[in-house]
């Protein structure tokens, strides 16, 4: 009795989320745009206003973007606790 291997079906795209979770309000509210022309982007949140520019490299994605924007907000926070 041969137990037969259950098919992995593998996702090769993982499909990135439009929004992503606020580091100052906490809603997925967090909405990156990408001005691939003019080597910039934009981060905003539709709930709180929340909103930064960033320079970025071609190599950079939407998720790179909201990294740095999250690093920043945390950096900015943890500067006020600090202090
Ligand atoms: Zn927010």
């Amino acid at each position: 009795m041969g137990r037969r291997r259950r098919k992995v079906v593998r996702i090769p795209k993982k499909h990135l989320p439009k929004f992503f979770s606020c580091p100052t309000c906490g809603k997925e509210t967090v909405r990156v745009n990408i001005f691939r022309d003019e080597d910039r982007a934009v981060v905003s949140c539709g709930s709180c206003g929340a909103r930064e520019e960033f320079q970025i490299k071609i190599a950079q994605g939407a998720v790179d973007v909201y990294c740095m924007f999250t690093d920043k907000v945390y950096r900015n926070s943890s500067k006020v606790l600090t202090s």
